[in-house]
């Protein structure tokens, strides 16, 4: 093929690339005013660069057309033609270099001493070109208007390979953010546009360069643009694809970046008021608004309906703030659509990476948390509130498929009696055996549940358990006084409660005097309706109840004082303080006193060590329920519990020889969970209880075991 064929393919192949990228894919290289703005653009740099091909090609084959029949009025011609193709020649290798240092998603960590070291050799070869009239460096021509290569030659040889090298470096560097087949591709292009470089070098005939630096451009074209041109065609704004992989790419490069997460939470409350067109009208205006206020250096994102975002990296980071508190600004206007003008809600929230997130699954999900409105108007949301929110969503959806999958559980907890020395009852406490549930604490998702209404489903599956365990206690020859079970104040809401549980109650037939109801006081109590009505209902019906979590901010002395409860049970953080805080202490025992002065019975929660169990019963609390006995045991671990209780004769359990059972392992990380999530325990009880408990560690199937065979 000659050199004019090989040219005009060049020519054709790079017409086709810049003709595409025109047309499919106008949106992703918007031409930013600042020429800084525009070279931190990867599809403009592609695009120039498949641009300066198309000017070279059509210089060379000017030149080469014009070269036979040259005459001195053509002399102009044929040194403008020659100097455009150095010129947009000379683009190549940098342009090369760019792109790839964009791919990799590195370029906005760099400085500006960066940039203007790396753009000087392309600038000193362009003024090379520019002046070669007068010096002849680049090149001459003879008196027939032959052309020659001048001394200047080697300089830009020089360039092409410093640019090509950079390109490899930064392509080697930056290689685990590309994807492996991004990566092959990069390679393969690199070695084909270095192939060519190298083969005319040697062999000026073989003037394959230009063509194989077309072949590259169609290769990026096919390989890397249309894949990564990822562009919402109403806002024109970057897609979730192309946020998660930039900032896979940011993350994989372990850069500093910020992404400002723009969520309008209740624009589709617009959506009954507006038409389709409107809707986008209005939609199209925010785009703008937030890409205007990005000010065109970092990108638009819209990754999902109603959600936007920008990527701050580099040193963009430090704008951040101000442009959190513009949108905010902005949003406490009206925007217009349709002939109205309104307020919309935006939550705006800055995820720091890498202080918040670290990988990039963390902010996929992330980006999937999703916020009703607030009616509070568009605000900051901290990361925390938007993790734990995307947190609470997913323990939703797992409690909710729990309660149709079968994998809800009662555990059991006895309750010592100082009076009877032996366990007259048991708190019924709930357990899933999921996946995501199984190592969080009811105190996590309980809350979660009564929100979202689940807590109906949860409650009368522990209540039926209740009732199914306390009619199997005749055949497993134990005898219990009485179960408690929590009731939330949220089951209150639902008419049928008395009916419900009494239909299961006679199903089981058990005595309402088996079954004590344990609730937390708190002010919702008092909103909530049906409350009084239910508890009266069921307290005439022979239920009794039992006030949990007493002592703490939950449960006030003149709710106590207006209602009657069987037993009054004392929040194990209040007997955890006094471990070590004297006040705390002289609380504890003014309470227990009061209580049983008022004839209730005390149930101190959380006994663990014996000097918890001794300080409570020298109070005169009578029933106890903690550790220094037992965690929550599964139905059958409880029952052996109390076979075993039962064979040793009721004896007082001592630090020696308490019939101590560590909880089921998929409960461990429960109490751990609750302890950090709910209170602080104080570090010095924990002490104390390693020191008397020393086979808290071992498995509950060991203890039993062990205890077991201590009693044959
Ligand atoms: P609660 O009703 O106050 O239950 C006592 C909690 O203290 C239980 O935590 C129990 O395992 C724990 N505990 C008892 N003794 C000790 C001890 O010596 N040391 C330590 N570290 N912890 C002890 P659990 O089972 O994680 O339950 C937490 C809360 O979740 C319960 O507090 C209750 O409010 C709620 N909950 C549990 N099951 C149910 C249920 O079936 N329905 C409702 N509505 N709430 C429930
Ligand atoms: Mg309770
Ligand atoms: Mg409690």
């Amino acid at each position: 093929m000659t050199k004019l064929n090989l040219e005009v393919a060049a020519f054709f192949s790079s017409l086709l690339c810049f003709t595409y990228m025109l047309t499919a894919k106008r949106k992703q290289y918007k031409l930013n005013l600042g020429i800084k703005n525009t070279l931190m653009n990867q599809h403009f740099v592609y695009m120039v660069t498949v641009f300066s091909i198309i000017v070279s090609s059509v210089s060379s084959v000017g030149a080469l057309m014009l070269q036979p029949i040259a005459s001195d009025p053509m002399e102009l011609s044929l040194n403008i033609l020659h100097t455009c193709f150095f010129l947009s020649h000379n683009f190549l290798p940098m342009g090369f270099a760019l792109y790839i240092l964009h791919f990799t998603g590195s370029s906005g960590g760099k400085s500006r001493r960066f940039f203007i070291l790396f753009f000087l050799p392309f600038f000193i070869a362009e003024a090379m070109t520019l002046t070669n009239g007068l010096t002849h460096w680049v090149f001459f021509l003879d008196e027939s208007f032959s052309y020659h290569r001048g001394s200047g030659m080697f300089f830009f040889y020089a360039c092409g390979i410093l640019y090509f090298l950079l390109g490899v470096v930064f392509f080697f560097r930056h290689k685990k953010a590309i994807s492996k087949g991004n990566s092959y591709t990069i390679g393969i292009l690199l070695a084909l546009s270095g192939a060519g470089v190298v083969i005319q070098a040697i062999n000026s005939k073989i003037a394959v360069e230009l063509f194989f630096e077309s072949l590259s451009a169609v290769g990026i074209l096919m390989m890397l643009e249309e894949r990564s041109g990822h562009i919402d065609p109403l806002t024109g704004a970057y897609n979730r694809v192309a946020l998660v992989d930039n900032a896979r790419r940011l993350i994989e490069t372990n850069q500093n970046f910020r992404i400002v997460l723009i969520k309008l939470t209740d624009i589709d409350l617009f959506q009954k008021l507006f038409n389709g067109r409107e809707m986008d009208s209005l939609l199209l205006q925010i785009s703008e608004y937030l890409s205007f206020v990005a000010s065109n250096e970092q990108r638009l994102y819209y990754f999902r309906t109603y959600d936007f975002a920008i990527l701050y990296s580099g040193s963009s980071v430090s704008k951040v703030e101000d442009t959190v508190n513009t949108i905010l600004k902005r949003f406490s206007d009206d925007w217009k659509s349709g002939g109205a003008s309104f307020k919309l809600e935006a939550i705006v929230s800055i995820l720091r990476i890498p202080e918040d997130i670290t990988t990039v699954n963390e902010l996929t999900d992330l980006l999937t948390a999703g916020y009703r409105k607030t009616g509070l108007g568009s605000r900051v949301v901290t990361y925390e509130e938007i993790s734990s929110n995307q947190r609470n969503r997913k323990i939703e959806k797992a409690l909710r498929e729990a309660v149709d999958s079968e994998v809800l559980r009662l555990y059991f907890q006895p309750i010592w009696s100082v009076d009877e020395q032996r366990t007259v009852a048991a708190e019924a406490l709930l357990r899933i055996d999921s996946d995501a549930l199984r190592k969080l604490s009811p105190a996590v998702y309980i809350p979660i549940a009564e929100q979202c209404g689940v807590i109906r489903e949860i409650g009368l599956f522990v209540f039926e358990d209740v009732c199914r365990f306390l009619k199997s206690m005749k055949r497993h020859g134990i005898d219990l006084s009485y179960i408690e079970l929590n009731l939330s104040v949220h089951q209150f809401i639902y008419d049928d409660l008395v009916e419900r549980f009494e239909s299961i109650r006679k199903k089981y037939d058990i005595p309402t005097e088996m079954i004590n109801l344990e609730i937390t006081e708190s002010a919702s109590i008092e909103d909530t309706p049906n409350v009084e009505k239910t508890i009266n209902a069921l307290r005439e019906l022979g239920y009794s109840f039992s006030l949990d979590d007493f002592g703490t901010g939950y449960s006030t002395l003149t709710q106590f004082l207006k209602t009657s409860y069987k037993n009054v049970k004392i929040d194990k953080s209040l007997l955890w303080d006094s471990d070590t805080n004297e006040v705390s202490a002289k609380l504890l025992d003014a309470l227990i006193h009061m209580v049983r002065s008022l004839g209730c019975n005390v149930v101190q929660e959380g006994v663990e060590t014996s000097e918890q169990l001794e300080r409570t019963e020298a109070s005169g609390g009578n029933l106890i329920q903690g550790y220094y006995f037992s965690k929550p045991l599964p139905q059958d671990e409880f029952v052996e519990y109390l076979k075993r209780e039962k064979e040793s004769s009721g004896s007082k359990p001592s630090s020696d020889n308490a019939p101590k059972i560590k909880d089921a392992p998929n409960t461990k990380e429960t109490t751990k969970a609750e302890t950090s999530l709910i209170k602080e325990k104080p570090k010095a009880k924990e002490k104390t209880k390693a020191k008397d408990n020393p086979k808290i560690k071992e498995s509950p199937k060991t203890m039993i075991k062990t205890s077991i065979k201590a009693n044959a």
